[in-house]
């Protein structure tokens, strides 16, 4: 007798069919990690470069210094981040840190929150800072500010305004506070309390954001690129093809053009490429024109490597910011207290790693900034003398960070569900362009979220709901921006 044949094993997932990923970087890897995790069977990455990481990846000099791309702090929002951080290295993989942060002001070092510690200024800059501050506070506020600048003004006054905000967020954005759009950050906004800061003042007490709760830890070894190494390494090694670009992607016939000839099919596709080269990719000029609406900012890093050791005042200062122009940069890092291995020699050497913005609002000489960086660590009062410099180490990174701009929200709203509708998921810092997802949880995240929804049919929730995945971390305490 013939046996029944075996009733059809109903598959878990709602996706069938191939699956490519583009890009390495955190969104492509936390992508990657979920497709390895549900088992699913039919998915590749391809990434263009030697090495995984993108822009959290780390480089080892000639020197043998390591850099990050810009000093890389991980934060995570995120249970399931959290705990693949510390499977990956272990207790004993991580340096502990407390987040020290400063703001260097007319010859002052200011802790970190600046509003709550004007009793570091002079005392004639100081009570502008407070005078505007109340005017500020007393004066109705409108519930949605038209643009970044206004949200400044009327949230901490004039004298904060001219002296820190401004032309702090003039440097790190490379574009005027104006273009940019209110709307990044929230409804949820502690405002600064007028009261804290007078007193602050009047008592001439710091008024530090680092507490017994406020650590950060970074690997021993190998740089924030680290973590995205020994993640690649987890993960089948067969589907993870580096050095291999995708340079056509034909939306119709859903297949990816490498950069060595070959083409693959997809059914989906999630690319962490930036979303104006993916546009321009796909040859839709609907797509191409929406994306040229998106704003962004380039980034140079300067790595210093410095003789001797850092001077007492900088011995615990993790990063700090500079709103002046006496120098190029707005932030620089204090890497080698990250870990002692990002120099090639301790006892010897120490370093320094300096962010510097550029667009076509404010220029940068290529060839001038690593010199200008050593003049303006001297004037900045960081180094005393250049010839203590070993040697500096620039990389020119084009996509830095992804510019709010008001119109910002058309064009996604726009691109993204056209492309989903294609089977074509974009997602990821310059993916998706939304600077207020952008560090490397929310970037890891929303690469892992998008597999969940194509496989599972689970709420994406990081690129579609900043604002949620954003509630435990209200914008006064982003005292970073990455
Ligand atoms: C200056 C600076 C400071 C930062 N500081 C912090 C911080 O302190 N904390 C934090 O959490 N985050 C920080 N970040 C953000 C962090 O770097 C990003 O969250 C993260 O790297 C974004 O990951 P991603 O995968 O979306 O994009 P990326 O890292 O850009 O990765 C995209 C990948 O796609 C690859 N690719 C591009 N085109 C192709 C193609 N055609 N084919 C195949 N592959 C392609 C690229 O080579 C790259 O590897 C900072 C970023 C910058 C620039």
């Amino acid at each position: 007798m013939a046996s029944k044949p075996a009733p059809a094993k109903r598959s878990p997932y709602r996706a069938a069919g191939p699956i490519v990923v583009l890009g390495a970087g955190p969104t492509g890897l936390g992508a990657a990690y979920h497709l390895d995790r549900a088992a699913y069977d039919d998915w590749l990455l391809f990434e263009r470069e030697s090495e995984v990481g993108g822009l959290a990846k780390s480089i080892r000099d000639e020197e043998g210094f390591t850099w990050d791309i810009g000093g890389h702090v991980a934060f995570s929002h995120y249970g399931v981040y959290s705990r693949l951080l510390d499977e990956l290295f272990g207790a004993d993989g991580w340096i502990e840190h407390q987040r020290e942060s400063w703001i260097r002001l007319l010859g002052n070092w200011v802790p970190y929150p600046f509003q709550n510690n004007l009793q570091r200024l002079p005392t004639d800059v100081a009570a502008k800072c407070l005078e505007g501050l109340i005017g500020a506070a007393t004066e109705r506020r409108p519930r949605r500010f038209a643009n970044f600048e206004e949200f400044i003004l009327q949230t901490f006054g004039q004298g904060i305004a001219d002296a820190f905000m401004l032309p702090y967020n003039f440097k790190v954005w490379a574009h005027p506070p104006a273009m940019l759009d209110a709307g990044w950050i929230g409804e949820r906004v502690a405002v600064p309390d007028p009261v804290r800061v007078a007193r602050n003042l009047a008592l001439g007490q710091d008024d530090v954001s680092w507490g017994p709760n406020s650590t950060f830890r970074f690997p021993r070894r190998g740089g924030t690129g680290a973590i995205w190494r020994a993640l690649a390494q987890r993960l089948p090694r067969q589907r993870i093809v580096t050095g291999c670009g995708a340079v056509a992607i034909d939306v119709d016939a859903r297949t990816v053009r490498l950069d060595n000839g070959e083409t693959h099919a997809y059914e989906t596709l999630i690319t962490t490429m930036p979303l104006d080269e993916l546009a321009r990719m796909t040859g839709r000029s609907d797509w191409s024109d929406a994306a040229s609406r998106l704003i962004r900012s380039t980034v140079y890093i300067i790595g210093v490597g410095i003789e001797g050791e850092a001077p007492p005042h900088l011995q615990s200062k993790c990063w700090m910011y500079f709103p002046e122009s006496n120098c190029p940069f707005y932030r620089v890092t204090h890497f080698s207290l990250y870990s002692p291995n990002n120099v090639d020699d301790i006892r010897r050497h120490w370093s320094l790693m300096c962010e510097v913005s550029q667009s076509e609002h404010k220029p940068v000489d290529a060839d001038r900034v690593a010199e200008d960086t050593v003049r303006g660590l001297v004037a900045a009062g960081l180094i005393d003398r250049p010839d203590r410099v070993t040697h500096t180490w620039v990389i020119r990174v084009e996509h830095g960070y992804p510019i709010p701009t008001p119109d910002r929200d058309r064009s996604l709203h726009f691109l993204l569900p056209a492309m989903e509708q294609h089977g074509i998921y974009s997602r990821g810092r310059f993916g998706a362009w939304k600077y207020e997802v952008s560090n490397m949880d929310h970037s890891f995240m929303q690469g892992f979220e998008a597999v969940g929804r194509i496989l599972f049919g689970s709420p994406e929730l990081t690129v579609w709901d900043p604002d949620f995945s954003n509630t435990r971390h209200p914008v006064l305490g982003w005292d970073r921006y990455g």
